[in-house]
C-alpha cells in the first residue's frame, strides 16, 4: 500500500545542505542555510550558552515534563526580551507566552490557531519571504496571498506596492511581518515606514503577525531591533510574534522559541494561552526544556546577559566585515559599471544578489558556491578569505 508514495521534492533550503554534502570540490562554499559560522566556516557555539549549560549541569537538573505552555521561566524572560521589561502590556498581563519549537513551530501555533478562530481569514505574506511561511500556511489550512515587498528595479523596497496591497485586503487580514533582518532580502522598512505600514493595518482592522528570527543580528542591538513591534505594541494593538532562538543565540537544534499573542485584556491573555495549549497537546503535548533552561540562564542573569550582547555584537560585526569585503571585491573586479551598493545597504545574515535561477545554476555547478534559487546567500557562511572567490563567481554568472 506505501507502494503508492511519491517522491517529495527536496526542501530548497534544507537540500541545499544535502547537495553541499555530497560535492568533494575543495573550493565548495555552503552559502544556503542561514546558520553562523566562524571565520574558519565552522559551526559557533556561544561561550554564554556553554556557560548556562555547564550552570545546568552543576545543578543536576531533572528531566520531568515540562507544562504544555512551557517553562515559566523561559516564557517570561523571553516576552520581556521582546517587548522590553517595562512594557505596560506586561505589566497588565496581556501577553499569552506559550514556548514554541523555535520559530517554525512557534509559527505553526499561531497558523493553527488563526485557522480555528478566524476561519477563512487570509494571512498575508510579503513578496518574496521565507520559503518555510507558505508550508506552514499551506499546511495548516490558512489561505494567503502575497503583498508586493521588494523592487528589482531599486533592489529595494518597493513601499508604494506594499501599503496599496495591505490596504486592498480584506478587512481583519492577518499581516504576516519580518521584525527585522527581512529574509531573503535583507532590506527592512525605516522606522517612518513602520509606522505608515501601522497606520495602514490599523485603518484596515488587520491583525500585525510578526515573525521575529533575527533580533540582535539587524543592529547588533536587541533593543533597536525589536522597535517594530514594540511600535505596534505602543499602540494598544492586538499582535502575534513568533519568536526564535535559533540564530542570536546559535540553538538551532534546541528547538527553541515562542509564540506571543498580545490581548486587549489580561482575561483575554489567559483564555488565547489556554487554546494554544490545547492546540500544542496533541501535536507534540509538551516542548523540550534544555534549550529553555539556556535562554532561561543567560536573558534571566544580567551577567550572561552582557556577555551575551557582546557575543552577538562580535557575530553580527564579522558578517558586516565580510558584507564589506564581498562589496569591495565586486566592486573592484566587475568592469561592466554595476552598482553593488544594494549589497551594503542590506542587512542581517542574508544578501540578496538579484541572481536568477539559471545563475544560481551557474554558481553551483561551475563554482561549487550552494545557495538558494531565488538568489540569496548567506553572509553568515561567508569568510573573508572566501570573498575574492565569491566575487568571481557572481561576476561570471551574472554576465554569461
Ligand atoms: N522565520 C524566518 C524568517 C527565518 O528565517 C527562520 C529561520 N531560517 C525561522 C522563522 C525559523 O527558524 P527556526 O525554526 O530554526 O527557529
Amino acid at each position: 500500500r506505501f507502494e503508492g508514495v511519491t517522491m517529495a521534492p527536496p526542501d530548497p533550503i534544507l537540500g541545499v545542505s544535502e547537495a553541499f554534502k555530497a560535492d568533494t570540490n575543495d573550493m565548495k562554499l555552503n552559502l544556503g542555510v542561514g546558520a553562523y559560522r566562524t571565520e574558519e566556516l565552522q559551526p559557533y557555539v556561544l561561550n554564554v550558552v556553554k556557560k548556562a549549560e555547564n550552570r545546568m549541569l552543576e545543578r543536576r537538573e531533572n528531566k520531568e515534563y515540562l507544562p504544555i505552555e512551557g517553562l515559566a521561566a523561559f516564557n517570561k524572560v523571553t516576552a520581556e526580551l521582546l517587548f522590553g521589561a517595562d512594557n505596560p502590556i506586561i505589566q497588565q498581563g496581556r501577553v499569552a507566552t506559550v514556548q514554541g519549537l523555535s520559530g517554525t513551530g512557534s509559527l505553526r501555533l499561531a497558523a493553527v490557531f488563526i485557522e480555528r478562530y478566524f476561519p477563512g481569514a487570509k494571512v498575508l505574506i510579503s513578496s518574496p519571504t521565507w520559503g518555510n511561511h507558505k508550508n506552514i500556511f499551506n499546511d495548516s489550512r490558512v489561505p494567503w496571498s502575497e503583498y508586493r515587498y521588494y523592487d528589482p528595479k531599486t533592489v529595494g523596497l518597493d513601499f508604494d506596492g506594499l501599503i496599496s496591497d495591505i490596504k486592498a485586503a480584506p478587512e481583519g487580514s492577518f499581516v504576516l511581518l519580518h521584525g527585522c533582518a527581512h529574509n531573503p532580502t535583507g532590506i527592512d522598512p525605516t522606522p517612518e515606514q513602520w509606522e505608515k505600514i501601522a497606520d495602514i493595518i490599523q485603518e484596515r482592522n488587520h491583525i500585525p503577525f510578526f515573525d521575529v528570527a533575527y533580533q540582535g543580528f539587524a543592529s547588533g542591538s536587541l533593543d533597536a531591533d525589536a522597535s517594530s513591534v514594540r511600535l505596534f505594541a505602543a499602540r494598544g494593538l492586538e499582535i502575534l510574534v513568533a519568536q526564535s532562538y535559533s540564530k542570536n543565540l546559535g540553538l538551532y537544534a534546541e528547538r527553541i522559541g515562542a509564540i506571543n499573542v498580545v490581548c486587549s485584556t489580561s482575561d483575554a491573555a489567559a483564555r488565547v494561552k489556554s487554546q494554544l495549549k490545547r492546540i500544542a497537546r496533541p501535536m507534540y503535548s509538551n516542548p523540550p526544556i534544555h534549550g529553555a533552561r539556556i535562554v532561561a540562564n543567560v536573558v534571566g542573569d544580567p551577567a550572561l546577559f552582557n556577555e551575551w550582547k557582546e557575543e552577538m555584537e562580535l557575530m553580527a560585526g564579522r558578517i558586516k566585515n565580510v558584507r564589506q569585503k564581498l562589496f569591495d571585491s565586486l566592486s573592484a573586479k566587475d568592469k561592466s559599471g554595476k552598482d553593488w551598493s544594494f549589497i551594503l545597504k542590506q542587512i542581517g545574515m542574508f544578501s540578496f544578489t538579484g541572481l536568477n535561477k539559471t545563475q544560481t545554476d551557474n554558481m553551483t555547478d561551475k563554482w561549487h558556491v550552494y545557495m538558494t534559487k531565488d538568489g540569496r546567500i548567506s553572509l553568515a557562511g561567508l569568510s573573508l578569505a572566501k570573498c575574492e572567490y565569491l566575487a568571481d563567481a557572481i561576476i561570471d554568472s551574472f554576465h554569461n
